[in-house]
């Protein structure tokens, strides 16, 4: 167990204890000490699959529920079915993927994704 994989891993990167609401979010609890808070908004806006992200050279299709959108432009602003989780199943040891209400499920969450998606305000100014 000394290959290249075993020693990017940071074991005090891994989460200590997961909080799963469907309807609020997920709330992770590392086992360096840090509690991280994801909205639903912000775990679907942060999807990190292929499709959108814009691997593969494709437009990114990237979700704005952040801030009030969805994943079109509805000619019925007012009339948005709230965002839910669906289900969040473990992925191996090192993420999880989400089944969205949308009817996006293609995203899988890493432990190192989440991490580096952390909405504290701490983690907000370390990527600036
Ligand atoms: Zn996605
Ligand atoms: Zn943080």
């Amino acid at each position: 167990m000394s290959n290249e994989a075993e020693l990017l891993h940071h074991p005090a990167r891994d989460p200590e204890h997961i909080a799963i609401s469907r309807s609020k979010g997920i709330e992770i609890d590392w086992k360096d000490g840090h509690h991280s808070a994801y909205t639903l908004a912000l775990l679907r806006d942060e999807c990190p699959c292929a499709h959108c992200t814009g691997a593969h050279g494709t437009v990114p299709q990237k979700s704005n529920y952040a801030a009030g959108g969805g994943t079109d432009a509805s000619p019925f602003p007012m009339f948005k079915p709230a965002l839910r989780m669906l289900a969040v199943d473990p992925v191996g040891t090192y993420a999880v993927r989400i089944n969205w209400s949308d009817g996006h499920s293609s995203g899988i969450y890493s432990w190192d994704h989440l991490r580096s998606i952390c909405p504290c305000p701490a983690c907000r100014q370390g990527r600036q």
